[in-house]
């Protein structure tokens, strides 16, 4: 049972593309009220299903109050634009490097299409810069977006630090139209 229908968007994106697997650590941004991250635990084996398989990690923030989550870790009344949560989920990963990055944020709708796709351009933003800190080589990322001037610039940024990127537009998110999300994959690791 999930907790709402965003849940099947990541189903079959994870279907097609293969994002998880067990033993993965997956940081789900914007996770509330949690389907995301329902799905994650099942699909990194962090809730310890599968008792032959190894053991996933998923750590789950929004800026909302987030319910407890079978398997996850949750961070909730947290903004990911702010530099001190970022603080908390680098103490909460001790080192561990990740292997996906969700972000499923999204701002409230003004209604002015501009300024919404520009507010969530910027979240996705944030999250590609903290998934670029936090990830192993190889790892991905999954950006929400509502298309606009903006996504093709972030396309650019996202083949900058991963080997594939490609627009995803689920069936699950047919009724949502201007969203779409960019998917990154084989992350290339920061230069050093
Ligand atoms: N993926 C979720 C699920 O399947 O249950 C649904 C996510 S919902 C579409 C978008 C979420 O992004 C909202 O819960 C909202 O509170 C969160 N959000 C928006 N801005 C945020 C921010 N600055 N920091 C953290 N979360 C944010």
């Amino acid at each position: 049972n999930y907790r709402c229908r965003s849940a099947f968007k990541l189903l079959e994106i994870d279907d097609k593309f293969n994002l998880f697997a067990p033993g993965q650590c997956v940081i789900d941004c914007g996770a509330a009220p949690g389907s995301w991250t329902q799905v994650a635990v099942q699909r990194v084996n962090a809730n310890k299903k599968d008792a032959k398989k190894s053991v996933g990690q998923v750590i789950a923030i929004d800026r909302l109050p987030i319910y407890p989550i079978e398997g996850a870790k949750v961070l909730g009344n947290a903004d990911f634009t702010s530099l001190s949560t970022h603080a908390k989920l680098t103490e909460m990963l001790s080192g561990t490097r990740v292997n996906v990055v969700l972000s499923d944020m999204a701002p409230n709708a003004t209604g002015i299409r501009e300024m919404d796709h520009e507010n969530i351009v910027h979240l996705a933003y944030t999250a590609l810069r903290f998934a670029v800190q936090v990830s192993q080589v190889g790892a991905c990322v999954l950006l929400k977006i509502w298309d606009g001037r903006d996504t093709s610039k972030l396309e650019k940024d996202l083949a900058r630090f991963y080997e594939h990127v490609k627009t995803v537009k689920p069936p699950a998110s047919r009724t949502d139209s201007a969203e779409k999300f960019l998917l990154g994959r084989k992350f290339k690791g920061l230069k050093t």
